[in-house]
């Protein structure tokens, strides 16, 4: 490549940050760190700044950015320290970047993805609480700008990969009848609503096939990651309820499907690893090597299919309802769901409760139409307050 491509990563501490770092390790010659930005895990951000020298470090908290600032100063490193988020926003449009990993976790994403947005950037989007809290917003902002926008969830990359390369504005124009989500149904598919009552935390936080961060763990077992998902492809692939369906998948082998007009349906498969999205979306419309073992049809075991249940795992349903309740119902059922995790991992509450509190805190708030961003965040932080009070009563 005449030019290597300049990326900002946005939670390059996480698991899809350090994945990212990992691609681009193996491909020195495409790829250069410009940009590295983390809450408050100095000690991966200096061995980060230490190997990939980037021009900037942000640390969203001001202790840990002082932290770094004076560790880096002894390296004699010339990166720049900056603190805060409004910080990271500036970072992810800068002129310089040209690439935007956007993978910090939960709503906190929000604000310097859609910077990103704004500034035309090509957005390679892991976080998908922005298209849940703020698609219309989000989307309407990339389509301004002209951005470039790659999802990296592994569902929506396996979509956008057997999706035809000429787009078209809709499903039915590009010849698609829907989407089928797969699912890997969690560390709890078989369990009883009563079993579900009684598991533990160290049991939600391991997950069978994919290694990834508490909060996408817990929502892998409550489902609700699946529901974030349908609402993830709505603003993605402009599909409706009707056309996203959900079909669980123990072996997370098939990533997801696009059931065409004719009866073809196209998969996208491989070892569930998120170094495979991550390199088809920093390449793009490149491949690229990344290191992954590749499927073994002869030692794979069967492939199994069939239905979520619904009844068990009542966040997937939640999740249907807030799109077609369309506003900023999605807004407020993220906003619980945050709160519901954070509080099921301080064992405050029960897995049980999840749901029951979303379920609460979506009836208890008034949907309405989104009007701009700061809306959104009055929206977020008011389900935010009835979550932590519905939690205070338990
Ligand atoms: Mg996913």
């Amino acid at each position: 490549m005449a030019n290597k491509r300049s990326i900002c990563i946005l939670g390059s501490s996480g698991t899809i940050g350090q994945n990212t770092l990992d691609i681009i390790r193996q491909h020195p010659a495409e790829f250069s760190v410009f940009a590295l930005c983390a809450n408050a895990n100095v000690q991966t951000m200096l061995q980060d700044c230490l190997e990939f020298q980037p021009t900037f470090a942000v640390m969203a908290d001001s202790q840990a950015a002082a932290d770094l600032t004076n560790q880096i100063q002894q390296t004699g490193l010339t990166t720049k320290v900056l603190s805060g988020v409004d910080e990271m926003s500036q970072i992810a449009s800068h002129p310089q970047v040209d690439t935007v990993m956007a993978a910090i976790v939960g709503a906190a994403g929000l604000l310097p993805a859609m910077s990103a947005a704004k500034a035309g950037k090509r957005i390679l989007l892991a976080n998908k609480e922005t298209l849940v809290m703020a698609g219309n917003l989000f989307m309407q902002a990339v389509h301004d700008a002209g951005a470039e926008l790659l999802p990296i969830d592994s569902e929506h990359n396996a979509i956008f990969q057997v999706m035809p390369s000429a787009r078209g504005s809709s499903l039915a124009e590009m010849g698609i009848n829907k989407i089928i989500l797969t699912a890997s149904g969690g560390p709890f598919r078989q369990f009883s609503y009563q079993q579900l009552e009684q598991v533990t935390l160290k049991q939600a936080l391991s997950h069978p096939n994919w290694v990834m961060g508490p909060k996408i763990t817990i929502d892998s077992a409550t489902l609700m990651n699946k529901g974030l998902e349908v609402i993830e492809a709505h603003w993605l692939f402009n599909a409706s309820p009707q056309q996203i369906e959900v079909v669980v998948h123990p072996q997370s082998i098939i990533h997801s499907m696009v059931e065409y007009l004719d009866g073809s349906i196209l998969a996208q498969l491989g070892t569930p690893d998120m170094r495979t999205p991550i390199a088809y979306a920093l390449a793009y419309p490149k491949r690229i090597t990344s290191n992954v073992k590749t499927l073994n049809f002869k030692q794979l075991a069967s492939l199994e299919f069939e239905q979520p249940d619904m009844q068990c795992f009542p966040c997937l349903s939640l999740a249907y309802e807030a799109l077609r309740l369309g506003g900023n119902a999605s807004a407020i059922l993220n906003a619980a769901n945050e709160i519901a995790v954070s509080s099921f991992i301080q064992e405050k509450i029960t897995f049980n409760d999840i749901p029951r509190m979303i379920d609460a805190v979506m009836r208890q708030t008034e949907i309405a139409p989104v009007s701009d961003l700061r809306h959104l965040l009055q929206t977020d932080s008011e389900a935010r307050e009835k979550a932590k009070e519905w939690v205070a009563k338990q």
